[in-house]
């Protein structure tokens, strides 16, 4: 039996789900590679389409959209960029009508939460903000030995504890929760345990000022490492 191709969109030559067509011709299949997820499962793709027919899904997706389309703008010189991803927060929020946002930080963000919960405020929203460290529960709960302690095996070490922050923004039922600056790892946990709308303004990246995407930028010169094949 011949197995099922996997979609592998990041390696297409063609791009045909981009077509460069005018809006009353139809898209085409032919030049599609093989691992097109269009050819390969087009079932998931119809019942995964079916899911905006349901009005409230259709009307978020309709304002995703909308912002989309309001942070382009057409110029004499072309089309350009112009709202940052903080404004889009603002923006978004305001065209949902969210009114209560909760704030999952980290604690090494804590001086960007701060400043991010003047702004929302400042904006009309009531913020609900959660620390990572908040239960102040030792490290030692989840198996954390005494020399894996960053600050050192005499030290007590809140953990970082994402359920609880999405616990909470849960209970506080808030309208959208922001991830903000939250540990690779700690975030899925946050992402499993949220039950609220949620978005994230940025990631954890220790040493690029959260920016993930500069060591990506580097990696044919400073951050090639990052590139080369695993023995
Ligand atoms: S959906 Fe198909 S055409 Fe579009 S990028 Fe993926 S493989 Fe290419």
């Amino acid at each position: 039996m011949t197995k099922k191709l996997s979609a592998k969109c990041a390696k297409c030559p063609t791009v045909v789900c981009v077509p460069r067509i005018t809006a009353d011709e139809t898209p085409t299949l032919d030049k599609a590679p093989a691992f097109c997820p269009m050819k390969v499962m087009p079932d998931v793709i119809e019942n995964a389409v079916a899911e905006y027919d349901k009005p409230d899904v259709k009307e978020f997706a309709r304002l995703a959209s909308l912002q989309e389309f309001e942070c382009y703008e057409h110029t004499p010189d072309g089309m350009r960029t112009k709202n940052p991803r903080i404004l889009e927060l603002f923006q978004f929020a305001q065209k949902c009508g969210y009114k209560k946002l909760g704030l999952a930080f980290c604690a090494g963000l804590a001086n960007e939460a701060s400043i991010l919960t003047d702004m929302l405020e400042n904006k009309g929203f009531e913020v609900v903000s959660v620390r990572c460290k908040v239960g102040a529960t030792p490290k030692e709960r989840i198996g954390i030995k005494a020399e894996e302690k960053i600050r050192g095996a005499d030290s007590w070490e809140s953990m970082c504890s994402p359920i609880v922050q999405a616990e909470i923004l849960n209970s506080e039922k808030v309208d959208l929760a922001i991830m903000l600056g939250l540990c690779i790892g700690h975030d899925t946990l946050f992402i499993k345990y949220c039950r609220v709308p949620m978005t994230v303004l940025a990631v954890k990246d220790r040493v690029t000022g959260h920016n993930p995407l500069a060591a990506l930028y580097l990696s044919s010169s400073y951050y090639a490492r990052l590139m080369s094949k695993t023995k």
